[in-house]
């Protein structure tokens, strides 16, 4: 959507949106799971162009994300453009025509002078391959395809999975089954969540006066741009940050869990910021439960009627909640097939050579090709940082575009090169490269054990750089 304003801003207005779900909102649309928020503050969680007085809290809850995508979409019109329901299987640049034709699910084909990969990073939810899942009998619900209609009240369930989703979810489950037993592969960073709700003195105050919620985004933005960059890219200058982000981290969870052993068990093996960390005040205290039970030897099969752990143990269970993430690497990046100039497939080239995007955006021999969730484009840890610096990235290129009258735009080798080797000479002084991050088993490292996903500068720098990258750095015909 962020994409599409650009355009409209640029005065293009022919264009579609596919989407392969029923409704808009991505990810906002797609997870109703119990217990989701946001676990970036809202104030910015959102577009700076299009704040929102109305957030119920500072981590507002899923619902809310998805009625902003919504307000969003009517306040830009932006509904005319979509096409729900539809798959894309690939695209193929027409070297003749100057055109991407990209070709639908069904059969049918759309052709277009631009093309923008808007597929997210995490769109594949992941079914652990486990010996015997598909035979189990009882309840399997998909923490991405949430049953709302499926009661857990009195059930035996059993979760996989205690990333950012396991630990909003764990609380809620456990309010609500008889027992429950939690399989841990891999325990996470748990930081104490600062979060408070906005009345309606407050919500009334941010509309009549948007300057007041600006300050609050004004420090929810420096704080997690100031904690990301120290504690993750300057690991090398600043580890002390690191170190004090991990105390605090013990010291929740010391202060929430009595038993050494339980503890033991819930501590991550690994540096802050290998892995995606999480907010949470009620994850760890769930385990003190008596109906609450840890099991970390890990699952040697599932039966019909329960699990049994490497150790032996068996729990019987009547329900199973997955929340085992997503594939980033095998299915997603690129999440459909493109193939560019001279035959150039982009999936392919990526893993036979480095994964690499000229700032997060475009790859060479792909001419009119944006793609948003790329190689080194996640800044921040908001998402709209990622789409707000990209939108003004397209505001130059296009503008330069339009000034020349030209009709193609393709990164240059030399371009791109530059940018992989800087991103790369960044990364050198991070906790991916220096800390200790053996353990973290994070989807944030691919196979070959290289983190391409983050832009390890400021979302600051990130901005700033859009507004003056060397045009040259383009080939425009
Ligand atoms: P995730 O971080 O990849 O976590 C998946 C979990 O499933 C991990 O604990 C993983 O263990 C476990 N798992 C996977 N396969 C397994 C297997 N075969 N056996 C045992 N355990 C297995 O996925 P996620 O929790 O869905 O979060 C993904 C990302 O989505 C987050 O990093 C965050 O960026 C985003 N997210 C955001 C929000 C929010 O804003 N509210 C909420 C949820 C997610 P290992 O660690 O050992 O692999």
């Amino acid at each position: 959507m962020g994409a599409a304003i650009q355009l409209n801003r640029l005065g293009y207005q022919n264009i579609a949106i596919l989407d392969r779900e029923d409704d808009l909102g991505g990810t906002w649309h797609v997870n109703r799971y119990p217990g989701l928020t946001v676990d970036v503050p809202s104030t910015t969680y959102s577009y700076r162009f299009e704040p929102n007085p109305y957030w119920s809290r500072l981590y507002a809850p899923g619902a809310e994300l998805k009625t902003y995508a919504e307000h969003v979409a009517d306040k830009y019109d932006l509904r005319r453009y979509m096409r729900f329901n539809t798959v894309v299987d690939g695209a193929r640049w027409d070297e003749e025509a100057q055109v991407w034709v990209v070709t639908l699910s069904g059969g049918h084909t759309l052709r277009t002078q631009f093309l923008i990969l808007a597929t997210g990073y995490l769109c594949q939810p992941k079914k652990p391959d486990i010996d015997g899942i598909d035979s189990f009998a009882g309840t399997v619900l998909h923490a991405q395809e949430w049953d709302d209609s499926y009661s857990l009240k009195g059930k035996r369930a059993a979760i996989i999975g205690t990333g950012s989703t396991g630990v909003q979810l764990i609380p809620k489950l456990a309010d609500e089954v008889a027992e429950l037993t939690v399989y841990q592969r891999t325990p996470i960073w748990v930081m104490p969540k600062l979060d408070f709700g906005f009345g309606p003195t407050a919500q009334r105050l941010f509309a009549k006066f948007p300057a007041t919620q600006r300050v609050l985004r004004v420090s929810s933005d420096l704080f997690m741009d100031i904690m990301v960059t120290l504690a993750m890219w300057r690991f090398r200058q600043f580890r002390p940050v690191n170190r004090i982000a991990a105390t605090i981290g013990r010291l929740h969870r010391f202060l929430a869990i009595r038993d050494k052993g339980l503890r033991r068990k819930l501590t991550p093996g690994y540096d802050f910021g290998c892995k995606r960390p999480t907010l949470s005040n009620v994850y760890y205290r769930t385990f003190n439960k008596s109906h609450v039970h840890l099991e970390t030897a890990g699952i040697e099969r599932i039966e019909p009627d329960g699990i049994v752990g490497k150790d032996g143990s068996k729990r019987p269970i009547d329900t199973l909640v997955l929340a085992t993430g997503f594939d980033v690497w095998e299915s997603n990046l690129p999440a459909i097939e493109v193939v560019g100039r001279e035959g150039r497939n982009l999936g392919k080239w990526w893993r036979e050579n480095k994964f690499q995007a000229y700032e997060g955006l475009t790859v060479p021999l792909f001419p009119n090709l944006l793609t948003q969730a790329s190689p080194y484009a996640w800044v921040g840890m908001s998402w709209f940082d990622t789409v707000e610096y990209q939108m003004r990235h397209m505001d130059r290129l296009f503008s330069e575009l339009q000034r020349t009258g030209a009709r193609t735009f393709e990164v240059t080798d030399e371009a791109n090169a530059r940018f992989l080797e800087r991103m790369l000479t960044l990364l050198d002084d991070s906790v991916f490269v220096l800390g200790n991050c053996a353990n973290s088993r994070s989807y944030w490292f691919n196979g070959t054990g290289e983190a391409p996903l983050f832009r390890p500068t400021t979302v600051r720098q990130a901005v700033k750089e859009q507004e003056r990258f060397p045009l040259s750095d383009y080939a425009i015909a």
